[in-house]
């Protein structure tokens, strides 16, 4: 039994395979370069650097990045989120704790509540709060000193960000879709790690199936490997990682079970749209938030569904892609 809770499991993993270093850390050439200038300029002036706001799809390496910047300033990162933060005193009370230098890095910050949020403007402009005691008239408000710290922040929404807090960020990064090369290295790296024999038609194929998204691509690497190592001699070919993703329903454009239902559900129900996304998601038994923010980015980027005004609209490509044929005067 010892031995089994010894093994690592697989959310271990996940945070094995985080890179820890600005080097480690594949793509995303833009951001790395931008957030490389303001971590440097900072450092020679010996000042904490502006704060960050990271912005992008879930699984495209925000959080590991909130962790590289506060390992590359050589200072302690303390970590919360948007949804934790629910009274004001919660904030304070992580606020007041910090050290001078420290990274407070608060995920899925367009979720946090309206007096944390407002709480949180005086802290990063002035490092300063103001704790309020007691109620009604008599209720006063103390001034509290917090150590100079940087906040990074992290949201798959930035448009739901309100303009004060979006306008405290001093620099944004825009993270973006991987592309097959991108993972193909993401995937080498965490093949290593992981002591899987990944061949490099493998890794493509793997690659190929991950929706440009780094979590996606070791989470398929952690099934294929599986595979592997149950149904064949534990190298992954190309033969193997298809074998293995077929029954993961995974299909070749790496689309899965809930992008189907999504698509499906547009084109077979709703004639192709334009359908609202509250409607689509009741149609697939979905929160609105999970199609909206993990289903149809990369759907769009596939350039198979469009937002419209109007709603959601499935594209000629949708249709192609379940093997139908679009009305005529559906939209391409
Ligand atoms: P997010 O916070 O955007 O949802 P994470 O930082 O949690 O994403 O990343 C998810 C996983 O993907 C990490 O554990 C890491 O293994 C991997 N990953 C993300 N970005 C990269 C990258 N640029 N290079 C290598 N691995 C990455």
């Amino acid at each position: 039994m010892l031995s089994a809770l010894a093994e690592p499991t697989e959310r271990d993993d996940e945070s094995t395979l985080r890179p820890k270093r600005l080097s480690e850390f594949v793509g995303q050439p833009r951001v790395r370069e931008q957030l490389e200038l303001v971590l440097e300029g900072a450092q020679r002036r010996g000042q904490p650097p502006d704060h960050v706001l990271l912005s992008g799809p879930p699984g495209l390496g925000k959080t590991s990045l909130s962790m590289i910047i506060a390992a590359e300033l050589g200072s302690a990162i303390r970590i919360t989120s948007g949804p934790a933060l629910e009274r004001a005193g919660d904030l304070a009370a992580m606020l007041s704790n910090l050290v001078e230098g420290d990274v407070l890095f608060i995920d899925e910050i367009h979720r946090i509540a309206r007096p944390a949020e407002e709480m949180l403007y005086l802290a990063m402009e002035d490092f300063r709060v103001d704790v309020v005691v007691g109620k009604g008239p008599g209720a006063t408000s103390i001034p509290l000193e917090i150590a100079p710290f940087t906040l990074v922040g992290a949201t798959t929404r930035s448009g739901q960000l309100t303009g004060p807090l979006r306008d405290r960020f001093g620099f944004t990064g825009h993270m973006e879709f991987y592309e097959p090369h991108e993972l193909e290295q993401v995937l080498r790296r965490s093949a290593t790690i992981l002591g899987v024999d990944l061949r490099p038609e493998g890794a493509e194929e793997i690659a190929g199936r991950s929706r440009g998204t780094p979590r996606i691509a070791n989470r398929l690497l952690r099934r294929v490997r599986d595979f592997a190592e149950v149904r064949a001699d534990g190298e992954v070919t190309r033969e193997v990682a298809r074998a293995a993703l077929k029954v993961y329903d995974v299909d070749d454009l790496g689309l899965d079970r809930l992008d189907r239902a999504v698509l499906s559900a547009l084109v077979r129900s709703f004639g192709g749209g334009p359908v609202g996304v509250s409607t689509l998601a009741v149609a697939v038994g979905e929160e609105p938030t999970t199609v909206e923010e993990v289903c149809e980015p990369y759907l769009v980027r596939a350039g198979m569904l469009a937002r419209t005004p109007r709603g959601r609209v499935a594209t000629a490509l949708a249709w192609a892609h379940l093997g139908l044929t679009p009305p005529p005067q559906a939209p391409g």
